[in-house]
């Protein structure tokens, strides 16, 4: 088969990268390995792990907050963890048939196997009985993502000490779970078992959780959750790990030498994601990771083969979804004969922990250290109408704005749907939007929005109207 474009592999990089294609009106052919299309995202991901942290949001809802609300439950609630799993493994089976209906639709051949070049414009497409098939393209785009990172010193046995993908289908609540690594990761699967009842220890090398965000966002997250049964050991550098029956000890160095062991019956390793590429054979292709295991690209994807293109968590940048799926649409259009670009400065970044937490642009620490002269305002959550009436009052809105021109530089957001909120900070700073522009535009009340428009009021003039 001749194809104009063969995409490998199928997460939110590679199948709107082929779905792109074939609005463009190219002859394109998507290879996964795996049974199912959709990629880490889809099977186990994003839409997993907010499967599980809506389910267990409603356990945590029902047991701590429904009386103050006037709701009383006769009798126990109880968590059915098998039924909890079943719904998420539906949603993720309809999410991935989904993805089958769009390949169908958009007229896009699909082949299940490994994906590995023979040339610059030959795949040989190896099926799971070990057969083997060959398709040439004009054009080659790479997009298959990233697996977890491991620490060489602890043997990930997926019962005991386990990665994202094994806390995604657990048969038991962990009593104690032990979380090496504050990202994310950690937070957002800790948050489902923090909330089923688990005690949730974390064990970061960094000074706070989030480490990349904005840090007062980290520093009101901890207190958070702190309230729901995380407890917290920064400055800590873990160097091993055992399992001995059911008991996991994790061993860690303080920054003084002082050796610690924490005790508990699973352990999530969550240090961080690497770039996937086994199998693909990228030498025959004239292609070489670079150190860290990415594929090195130019500012159009394109790789050093000049056919071939890469997108995802495969390449440098955050290893985020919606980042592939903004390379994929970029790469197609490219090939198309177009000139999109992507604005990498305003890829929001969100964790769906209650409060959630989001951010876009510059954090306060990035514009401290370029020495850029900035302001910044405030709102918190409990000073919102719409936060009190939902009883959601952790949390704040902060804005960061050029202190000459006013223009929005960054937004940072802690509070109850932050992650829906951030998309309005995203169009404001894509327009280049001033903090005033954004003040003096109606917001709904009572919103949570409400607390955008007040921080924007307190960056441009100190004059936030409900504090
Ligand atoms: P992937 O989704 O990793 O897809 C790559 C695909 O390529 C896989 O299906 C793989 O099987 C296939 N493949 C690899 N090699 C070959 C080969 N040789 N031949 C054929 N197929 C091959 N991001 C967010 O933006 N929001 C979130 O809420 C979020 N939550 C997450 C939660 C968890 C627990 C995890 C682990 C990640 C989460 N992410 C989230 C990150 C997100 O999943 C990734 O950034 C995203 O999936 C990257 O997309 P991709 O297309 O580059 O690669
Ligand atoms: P991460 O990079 O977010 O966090 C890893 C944490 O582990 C860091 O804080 C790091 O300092 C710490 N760490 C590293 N080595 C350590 C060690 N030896 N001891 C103790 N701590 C250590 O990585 P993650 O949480 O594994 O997530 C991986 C990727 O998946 C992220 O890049 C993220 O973008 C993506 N993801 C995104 C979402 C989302 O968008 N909501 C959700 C989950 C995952």
């Amino acid at each position: 088969m001749q194809f104009d474009v063969v995409v490998i592999g199928s997460g939110p990089g590679g199948y709107v990268a082929a779905i792109r294609c074939a609005q463009l009106g190219m002859k394109t052919a998507l290879v996964e390995k795996y049974d199912t299309f959709g990629g880490t995202c889809l099977n186990v991901g994003c839409i997993p792990s907010k499967a599980l942290l809506d389910s267990s949001e409603h356990y945590h809802n029902a047991t701590h907050t429904f009386t103050t609300h006037g709701i009383d439950i006769k009798g126990a609630v109880n968590v059915n963890l098998p039924q909890m799993i079943a719904r998420k493994d539906e949603v993720v089976k309809q999410t991935t048939e989904g993805i089958v209906y769009l390949m169908k639709k958009n007229k896009i051949s699909t082949y299940k196997g490994v994906g590995s070049f023979k040339d610059k414009n030959t795949i040989k497409i190896t099926k799971s009985d070990g057969s083997a098939e060959d398709i040439t393209s004009k054009n080659i785009i790479i997009a298959t993502g990233s697996k977890p990172t491991e620490l060489p010193f602890i043997k990930i046995d997926k019962e005991r000490i386990i990665t994202s993908t094994e806390a995604l289908k657990m048969k038991e609540i962990p009593k104690n779970l032990i979380l090496i690594g504050g990202g994310v990761i950690g937070l957002e699967l800790g948050s489902v078992y923090a909330r089923l009842g688990s005690k949730v220890t974390v064990i970061e090398y960094m000074d706070g959780i989030i480490p990349t965000m904005d840090k007062a966002l980290g520093k009101e997250l901890q207190k958070s959750l702190s309230k729901i049964g995380f407890e917290f050991h920064f400055s800590h550098k873990v160097t091993g790990a055992s399992v001995k029956g059911s008991e996991v000890t994790v061993s860690a160095e303080t920054m003084d030498g002082k050796k610690v062991d924490f005790k508990g019956d699973y352990c999530l390793v969550a240090v961080g994601r690497k770039a996937y590429t086994d199998g693909l054979a990228l030498e025959a292709a004239g292609l070489k990771a670079d150190d860290r295991g990415k594929i090195p690209v130019n500012a159009h994807l394109q790789t050093a083969t000049p056919n071939i293109y890469a997108i995802g968590d495969v390449v440098a940048g955050a290893m985020l979804a919606h980042k592939a799926e903004e390379e994929g649409v970029m790469v197609a259009e490219t090939l198309a004969g177009q000139k999109p670009h992507i604005n990498y400065n305003l890829i929001p970044g969100v964790v769906y922990t209650w409060p959630e937490v989001a951010g876009v642009g510059q954090t306060e620490e990035q514009l401290k250290a370029a020495g850029k002269a900035y302001k910044a305002g405030s709102f918190p959550f409990k000073a919102l109408g719409r936060a009190r009436a939902s009883m959601d009052t952790d949390g704040f809105v902060k804005v960061l704005a050029d202190k000459t021109t006013d223009e929005i530089l960054g937004v940072h957001i802690i509070g109850a749907r932050a992650a829906d909120m951030i998309a309005a900070a995203v169009t404001a700073m894509e327009y280049r939007a001033s903090a005033e522009d954004v003040s003096r535009m109606s917001h709904a009340h009572p919103t949570y929005m409400e607390a955008v428009k007040e921080a924007c009021l307190a960056a441009t003039e100190n004059r936030a109207l409900h504090i």
